[in-house]
């Protein structure tokens, strides 16, 4: 759905108004229905090319709230989405939300860090931003990925690549308990001692089983990272290329980098010498100290690059290198996992890369601990697979969304001769048979969403079937 459908017909569902004036009788402001004057706002995704036309959308300030809510559109027979941000609102929409109530947990944000047991408490709502503000001062990071406003539940709970992962694993395996409001309106903490079931349910499985109102993560212990990027002309892709593609085929498990080909629009919030360009970029973290992590970077930094801001830099400031796009966007993805990068491979990286309708064409060196499963892990607690192609079209305006659509998809089919079975849950877009991002565990997550929530009462970006 994209916002070329704006009228608002609020009597087009039948039924659709009975429940929301049920909702509004038990919840009161807390929730925004159509008509409202706060409702196209309220309703409004971090990714602006999704016209999202939920029954109404509450706004929950604690965890008791929550459990109000989840009560309340329960009994109104409605179905319930947890939203964090709407990154993934492209995905949530697939699911259809003509009987649903978004969960926006914008108002449900806050850091407590333990640093001695190098732990945070973190509100359901909360941006990696947000963590990063609390834990700076300590000396300690998170698995951040490379946007700061992500959401932690949202990201974590459902895989999480940072730049740190080939050294230290997926995110999700950070997260040691989870207070969620499960279908039957019960707020419960589950952990490995406690409801061992849903703690390994929902690290996978995320808001298909629940609305996460906080989480307690594990914390890094970097005050500092040798981290940034390698910037060159678009003219120079394929020497650049072909020599990431060698060398991420011996690089330490210590650096985690991208490789990109950006064709940036011509906008005057961009430098100068960037609007308008063409670039490849590399950019990443190497966990190592200084002289050892320039010693990695040598060969690519060989390639004379126009900018390298490689340096030691303070650990919140990874957030910053990949230069995600800081505000709201209008955009769609599609991605694809390798297990190989040969020749071949990156003529098809070149070849995506050089359509400049395409935004961002992307390869993220994954393998070392992302690709080992978690002693005691959940439903995902790894992912298969040495690359993940990622591309990136923008939608500047409704009309374009189908062609935008089918240029991110056509770019990720030229590498189909080295797709693997596996995908990345949090990298998911609309069109892509979600069961495949949980591989084996999906089975048991049927079984177990069966249990916890018979109704299906949740729905969510990454649907457990
Ligand atoms: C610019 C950009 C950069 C990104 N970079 C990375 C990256 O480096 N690494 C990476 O792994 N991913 C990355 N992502 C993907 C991102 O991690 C996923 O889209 C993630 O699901 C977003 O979580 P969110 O809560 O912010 O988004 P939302 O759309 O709000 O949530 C997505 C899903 O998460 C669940 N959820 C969110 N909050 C809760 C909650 N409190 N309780 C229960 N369920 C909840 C719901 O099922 C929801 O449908 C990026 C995405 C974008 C757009």
């Amino acid at each position: 759905m994209t916002l070329s459908d704006t009228t608002i017909h609020p009597t087009a569902r039948p039924g659709a108004d009975a429940r929301a004036e049920r909702l509004r009788s038990a919840l009161g402001s807390r929730v925004v229905l159509p008509g409202d004057a706060e409702w196209d706002l309220a309703r409004m995704p971090w990714n602006l090319a999704v016209d999202q036309r939920p029954v109404a959308v509450a706004r929950p300030e604690t965890a008791e709230d929550v459990v109000e809510v989840v009560r309340a559109a329960t009994a109104a027979g409605l179905r319930i989405a947890p939203q964090s941000t709407g990154h993934a609102a492209g995905a949530l929409a697939e699911t259809g939300l003509a009987d649903t109530v978004i969960v926006s947990l914008a108002r449900l944000r806050g850091v407590t860090v333990d640093p001695v047991a190098r732990t945070a408490r973190v509100l359901g709502g909360s941006h990696w931003n947000d963590v990063l503000e609390a834990t700076a001062s300590h000396g300690l990071t998170a698995p951040h990925g490379s946007a700061g406003d992500v959401s932690v539940a949202g990201c974590s709970l459902s895989g999480g690549l940072s730049f740190y992962a080939r050294t230290h694993g997926l995110a999700v395996n950070f997260v040691r308990a989870v207070e969620v409001v499960t279908a039957d309106g019960a707020l419960v903490r589950a952990s490995a001692d406690e409801n061992p079931d849903l703690f390994w349910a929902i690290r996978g499985g995320s808001g298909a089983f629940g609305v996460v109102v906080s989480l307690e993560i594990d914390l890094l212990p970097y005050a500092d990272v040798f981290a940034g990027m390698l910037l060159w002309d678009a003219a120079r892709a394929p020497e650049v290329a072909r020599a990431w593609a060698a060398w991420t085929a011996t690089a330490p498990e210590s650096a985690t980098t991208t490789l990109r080909i950006l064709n940036l629009p011509p906008l005057p919030e961009l430098p100068p010498f960037l609007s308008g360009r063409s670039v490849v970029v590399v950019d990443g973290a190497v966990l190592k100290t200084d002289d050892a992590a320039a010693a990695v970077l040598a060969p690519l930094r060989g390639l004379a690059p126009e900018i390298d801001t490689f340096a030691r830099i303070p650990a919140a400031g990874l957030v910053a290198v990949h230069m995600d796009p800081p505000q709201p966007t209008p955009a769609v993805t599609q991605h694809a996992v390798l297990d190989e990068l040969p020749d071949d491979a990156v003529a098809a990286f070149l070849r995506a890369g050089a359509n400049r309708d395409l935004f961002m064409t992307e390869l993220r060196h994954i393998g070392g601990a992302v690709a080992r499963p978690a002693a005691h892990g959940g439903a995902v607690s790894a992912l298969r697979g040495q690359y993940l192609c990622h591309t990136v079209a923008m939608i500047p305006v409704p009309e374009a969304a189908a062609g935008a659509t089918a240029t991110a998809r056509a770019a990720v089919t030229l590498f189909a001769p080295w797709h693997i079975d596996a995908l990345a849950l949090t990298f998911m877009d609309g069109g892509v048979d979600r069961r495949i991002g949980y591989g084996e565990a999906a089975g048991r997550l049927g079984e177990l969403k069966r249990r916890f929530d018979p109704g299906a009462v949740f729905s969510a970006a990454q649907p457990v079937g």
